[in-house]
C-alpha cells in the first residue's frame, strides 16, 4: 500500500541538501571531502546576537509568540527597511517566518491558484520551482545566458507574461549566479511589472549585504510597483544565522494578513528565542557584516582567478552572494574511460568521486551547462579544491 500523496511524490528533493548529505556521508566514512556545495557562511553568529538569545531564555520568552512575529522585531524590520532600503513599511505589513525559505512558500501559497503561472528567471534558486509546483502553480522559466551575465532583459520577461501570470520571482544578488542587477536594469523589469497590473513580484533580497561591486537596490523602491511588490529577506546569510531560521516579508497589508492566517494554521509563529536574536542582529551593527563581506570578496577574487586557469571552464565574475556558476559544457559528452559525462549533475558527481570536491550540478538550478560552487569556505580549501578539480578534469577525454 502506498500511503504517500502525489504532492510529495512529484516533488524533487533539494539538490543542494542532497549533495551536502552525500559529501557528509563520505566525510563520515573517512574521505577527505572539500565541500563547496552548501549555501551558508562559514562564520559563527556574532556574539551580541548570541547574548540576546541567552537573555531571551532567562527572561522567559517561552510562550507562543504573535503569529506574525513580536512587535519589537517587526518594528526593527520596518526600521531596517527604511534605513537600508529606503522603504516605508509599517509593522502590520511585516510577517516573520521560519527562514527565508518559509517566507517564499508563504507568499506562493497565499497568491497562486492551481494553474496560475509563476515566472522564474533561470538560473534560479532550487526551491522556487518545487514550491510553485507544490501550490499547483505552473513554473514558467525565462532563460538567461552567461554572455548576458545571466540577467533577464525586459523584452524576454515581457514575452513570458500571459493573462495567467500571477507572480514573478526575482532574486538579486542571485543564488546561484552571484549576479547583482543595476538600478537601471531593475527599473527595466519594474516597468514591465508596472505595465501588467495583474502581476505581483516577489523580490528575494536575502543576499543584499553581500555585494562587492555596485549597490543593492530593492524592487519595492520603484514606487509605481510598491503595491504589488513583496520584499523578502532573512537574517540567515547577512548575520551568519542560517540555523536560527528567521525570514520575513514586507508586503501590502492584505497579503501580510493572508500570510498571518496561513501561519496561524501551520506554525503558530516562529521560535521566540530566534526572534529575539534576530531583533538584536538587525538593531545593531558590530562590524561583523562588513568583515564577512570583505572575506567573501577576497575569496571571490581567489576562486575566480583559479578557475580562470582551468581548461574549458567559463565564468562570469559574480558581484555578490558567495557563489560562482562556471559553465562546464566543454566537458559534456567526454569520458574518463569508465563513465560518460552526460549532464552537469554527472560532472558534479564525477568531481565528488574523483576530486573529493562537492559542488552542485546546475540541472536543479535550470543551468544545465553549469555547476555551482559556494566559496564560503577557507582560502586553503578553495586553493586545494580547484587544484583537485583541475587534475580530475584532465582525465576527461
Ligand atoms: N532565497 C535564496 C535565494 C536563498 O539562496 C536561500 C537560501 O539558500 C533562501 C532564500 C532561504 O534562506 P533561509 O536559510 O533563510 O531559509
Amino acid at each position: 500500500m502506498d500511503f504517500l500523496s502525489d504532492r510529495i511524490k512529484s516533488m524533487a528533493a533539494s539538490a543542494t541538501l542532497a549533495m551536502t548529505q552525500k559529501s557528509r556521508e563520505l566525510k563520515n566514512r573517512g574521505f577527505d571531502v572539500i565541500s563547496l556545495s552548501i549555501g551558508e557562511p562559514d562564520f559563527n553568529t556574532p556574539d551580541y546576537v548570541k547574548e540576546a538569545a541567552k537573555r531571551a531564555i532567562d527572561d522567559n520568552f517561552s510562550k507562543y509568540p504573535p503569529v506574525s512575529g513580536y512587535e519589537d522585531l517587526r518594528a526593527a524590520v520596518c526600521a531596517k527597511f527604511k534605513r537600508e532600503n529606503g522603504l516605508d513599511y509599517t509593522p502590520d505589513q511585516v510577517v516573520v517566518s521560519v527562514g527565508g525559505k518559509h517566507s517564499v512558500i508563504n507568499v506562493i501559497m497565499v497568491t497562486v491558484n492551481p494553474g496560475d503561472e509563476v515566472i522564474i528567471l533561470a538560473p534560479y534558486w532550487v526551491s522556487y520551482y518545487d514550491q510553485v509546483k507544490l501550490a499547483g502553480g505552473v513554473p514558467v522559466i525565462v532563460n538567461t545566458t552567461l554572455e548576458n551575465d545571466f540577467k533577464v532583459t525586459p523584452t524576454d520577461l515581457e514575452a513570458a507574461i500571459t493573462p495567467k501570470t500571477k507572480l514573478i520571482i526575482f532574486n538579486s544578488p542571485s543564488n546561484p549566479t552571484g549576479m547583482v542587477y543595476t538600478r537601471e536594469e531593475m527599473e527595466g523589469i519594474a516597468r514591465v511589472v508596472g505595465k501588467n497590473p495583474h502581476v505581483l513580484i516577489l523580490s528575494d533580497e536575502v543576499y543584499e549585504h553581500i555585494v562587492y561591486e555596485g549597490e543593492h537596490v530593492s524592487m519595492a523602491s520603484f514606487d509605481f510597483i510598491y503595491d504589488r511588490t513583496i520584499t523578502l529577506n532573512a537574517v540567515s546569510k547577512s548575520y551568519a544565522m542560517t540555523g536560527w531560521r528567521i525570514g520575513y516579508i514586507g508586503a501590502p497589508v492584505w497579503l501580510a494578513k493572508a500570510v498571518n492566517k496561513l501561519q496561524g494554521q501551520f506554525t503558530s509563529g516562529t521560535c521566540t528565542i530566534a526572534q529575539k536574536a534576530a531583533c538584536a542582529a538587525m538593531s545593531y551593527d558590530d562590524g561583523s557584516r562588513d568583515k564577512m563581506r570583505e572575506a567573501f570578496k577576497r575569496r571571490r577574487d581567489l576562486i575566480c582567478g583559479l578557475l580562470a586557469e582551468v581548461e574549458g571552464v567559463k565564468i562570469r565574475i559574480p558581484q555578490g552572494a558567495f557563489y560562482v556558476l562556471p559553465d562546464i559544457s566543454f566537458y559534456l559528452g567526454k569520458s574518463d574511460g569508465e563513465k560518460v559525462i552526460n549532464s552537469a549533475d554527472d560532472l558534479a558527481f564525477f568531481l565528488l568521486d574523483r576530486a573529493r570536491v562537492a559542488t552542485v550540478g546546475g540541472d536543479a538550478f535550470g543551468a544545465s551547462n553549469c555547476i555551482r560552487i559556494s566559496y564560503a569556505t577557507s582560502d586553503d580549501h578553495l586553493i586545494e579544491a580547484v587544484k583537485r578539480i583541475k587534475e580530475s578534469l584532465k582525465l576527461l577525454k
